[in-house]
């Protein structure tokens, strides 16, 4: 989880119908399918791309595509948004359907949950009236046999009448299969003879009155049958696509409008009005989804697990769903911090030594001061300060997170966080979003998406940044561990460490509801929708692939960022620090401006001004106060955890200052890419303007507090 080549819109396809082929011969194959059912996994295997993956709904918002090759054809996959129908309820299901219907791809591959596959009936039959050339592609089939579940695939095929298959898509070779049908389906001759739902009696003659005009008028481009049923039910924003598809002039058709209205007075007649049809054809659906699957899928043994009730029990019961969400919590980061202490200080003890003689050489050769200073004081002191600060707790964090993601306890987090967004008028789809904060806070808002309602969804947007994304750990590890564990015995000190950031971790999260709740009784006023949540069944993780995927995608790009920032803030810090200007450096000079704020607050001019600088990357903070610091010369080598604690307290440090630290790293305003992202994704300067204010206005505020308090009574 958490900020990714693809969270970042490397493959990710917004309007969802403009498709790059590589070579006019590609086949466009759009993959659809349930949340959850493995289509990233599959799309990721096909096409070596990393879509995001995780054992939760609801995570893949936009359409993403990628290429891949069989013995006959090239194709361009399109990996459109998990959905229980093509209704559209909800803007995924929305964009699923417009590809289907309007993206012309030359197959549709629905894939399918072996394990709940009459459930998954529904889509098939939903999308074989949209179109004939479909490909059952069923998924998960080890946890079928695992489960005892057996499923005739050739027995589907022939009522289906289009092909189906078996595949395990975490085992790529499975896959051929698939890649194999999609040659067979791309071939021109095949003609599939797909099934096609019956509706009641009343149903069938209106869409038997209106079919041949629609027919005559889509010219082939809509399936009839279907564009007739959708014309009865009047969706709107349906119709509104069908007429950019067919041209405004369709619908004002006098022979289909006549048509039309012949067919809804029969159905009225028969006393069906427009809910009463919605509801007659979801049910149709579903009995012709039970009826594919009567005696094709066998359960040979009682599906609900024992042990999975018993766990659920655990994280969601209610007296023990909250102690149990703390002690996971508390679990990573002490496996963080304490995991990534001794790498830390090894790495910045090689460094310091490649440092030294970066320093010999740079003297050995007679290099002139400035370009010795800005190289190794500035870029390379910077960058390695970076590196060595934020590898660690990144290489273990992110497999953590990703480890939890992937078995299933998100959306147990959703589930029991769900009360509390609720009593602040949001929807409890926002807990997701506030885990994908933890990762980077522009992957959490474009995931605010899986958030229907528009009031609900700005509210999570606005309220993601209060969440420390993976830019902003480190700092707090690394301050928490200077000032509060320092000093102590090993155990205690990681105790206390992870005990100061757990209770830092409830102050952001506890911010974000309590913003939530004054905005939505003020300016975003409004009632809590309510929403579907399927809890997943716990998969076992695929411990080897989740290490190495996020120590590539996540934490070496997310590493390999703030390495591109940093080494470049490093000249810029170096150069601001020895550029004087009548006598003093601009680097002071600008801190000295903001020192009276940065006191008022508990911090200090240089603390503020680095927080200013890290705009671009908070990971690059804590480093531009060292070399502040350190340009008034006070420490010159290495820098481990207890000479960075000696260099910020002879600079006046002490625990009010960390603690003021600590929440000003929790509440200011977003980095460039978060901003970037709210702008897009609200369209709008004014909301983008009020999610930098509110944050930064409440941390001010916050830290003039504790700051006032602490010397009243200190
Ligand atoms: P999507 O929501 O449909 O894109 O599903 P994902 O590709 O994210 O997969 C959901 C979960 O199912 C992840 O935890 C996957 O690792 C897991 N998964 C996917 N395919 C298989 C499979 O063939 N077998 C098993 N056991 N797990 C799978």
């Amino acid at each position: 989880m958490g900020l990714t080549k693809s969270s970042v819109g490397i493959g990710a396809v917004d309007s969802g119908l403009i498709i790059k082929k590589q070579s006019p011969n590609d086949k466009i194959i759009a993959l659809a399918g349930n949340p959850n059912v493995g289509k990233s996994t599959v799309f990721n295997a096909l096409t070596g791309l990393n879509q995001h993956t995780g054992n939760w709904p609801g995570k893949t918002v936009a359409n993403a595509q990628g290429y891949c090759k069989s013995e006959k054809h090239s194709f361009v996959l399109v990996d459109i948004p998990g959905t229980y129908s093509l209704m559209a309820h909800s803007a995924e299901e929305e964009v699923a359907r417009n590809f289907i219907c309007f993206g012309a791809p030359d197959a549709v591959a629905v894939v399918c949950d072996a394990t709940c596959l009459e459930r998954n009936m529904n889509l098939v039959l939903q999308t074989l009236e949209i179109s004939s050339n479909v490909i059952v592609c069923i998924n998960l089939m080890d946890e079928a046999k695992r489960r005892k579940i057996s499923i005739d695939l050739k027995k589907l095929e022939e009522r289906l009448g289009v092909p189906v298959i078996g595949v395990t898509a975490r085992k790529k070779k499975s896959l051929k299969s698939l890649l194999d049908t999609l040659d067979i389906a791309c071939d021109e001759k095949r003609e599939n003879k797909p099934f096609k739902v019956t509706y009641s009696p009343e149903i069938e003659q209106a869409i038997a009155i209106v079919e041949p005009e629609a027919k005559r008028l889509s010219k082939g481009k809509i399936n009839s049958r279907w564009l007739s049923l959708k014309l009865l039910d009047g969706d709107s924003s349906l119709l509104c696509e069908i007429c950019g598809c067919l041209g405004d002039d369709f619908l004002k058709n006098p022979a289909l409008f006549a048509a039309l209205n012949k067919a809804k007075a029969t159905l009225e007649d028969s006393g069906i009005n427009p809910q009463k049809l919605k509801d007659k054809t979801v049910s149709a659906v579903v009995a012709a989804a039970e009826k594919i699957c009567d005696g094709a899928v066998r359960y040979e043994k009682k599906q609900y697990s024992g042990r999975d009730r018993r766990l659920d029990k655990l994280l969601t019961g209610k007296f023990t769903a909250y102690p149990f969400m703390l002690l996971l919590l508390g679990a990573i980061f002490w496996l963080t911090i304490t995991g990534a202490n001794y790498p830390s200080e090894l790495l910045s003890r090689l460094f310091s030594l490649i440092g030294d003689k970066l320093d010999a050489f740079f003297v050995s050769i007679n290099a002139p001061n400035w370009l010795h200073g800005a190289l190794i004081d500035g870029v390379y002191r910077v960058l390695t300060s970076v590196i060595a600060v934020m590898l660690p707790p990144m290489a273990i964090f992110f497999p953590l997170f990703t480890l939890l993601e992937d078995s299933g306890f998100l959306p147990r987090i959703a589930y029991n966080l769900d009360r509390p967004f609720k009593r602040c008028n949001a929807c409890g789809k926002q807990a997701l979003t506030i885990c994908m904060g933890f990762g980077c806070n522009a992957a959490g808002i474009v995931g605010c998406r899986i958030i229907d309602s528009p009031r609900e969804r700005l509210l999570a947007v606005l309220t993601n940044n209060f969440i420390p994304c993976n830019g902003r750990f480190p700092m707090l590890i690394s301050i928490i561990a200077m000032f509060f564990a320092v000093g102590t015995a090993g155990g205690l000190s990681s105790f206390i460490s992870v005990a100061v950031l757990t209770v830092a971790i409830i102050l952001s999260i506890g911010m974000t509801f309590l913003v939530t709740k004054l905005l939505s009784n003020t300016l975003l006023k409004g009632v809590p929708s309510s929403f579907t949540l399927e809890l997943p069944p716990y998969r076992r993780p695929q411990i080897g692939r989740v290490i190495v995927r996020s120590i590539f995608d996540r934490t070496l790009f997310v590493l390999g960022r703030a390495a591109s920032v940093a080494a470049p803030a490093g000249l810029i810090i170096w150069l601001l620090a020895n550029i004087t200007v009548s006598g003093s450096s601009l680097l002071s000079l600008c801190a000295n401006a903001l020192d009276p704020l940065g006191r008022l607050m508990g911090l200090d001019g240089v603390i503020l001004f680095a927080f200013i600088l890290g705009f671009p990357a908070n990971e690059i903070v804590v480093p531009i106060i060292m070399m502040s610091y350190l340009s008034a010369g006070t420490i010159d080598s290495a820098y481990s955890l207890a000479e960075m604690q000696a260099l910020f307290v002879s600079n006046g440090w002490n625990a009010v200052t960390a603690i003021c630290f600590i929440i000003f790293t929790l509440m200011h305003w977003p980095c460039s890419t978060t901003l970037l992202t709210i702008k897009k994704e609200t369209g709008s300067l004014k909301w983008t303007a009020l999610s930098c204010a509110i944050p930064t206005a409440i941390g001010i505020l916050l830290c003039m507090s504790v700051n006032f308090i602490a010397s009243v009574f200190f």
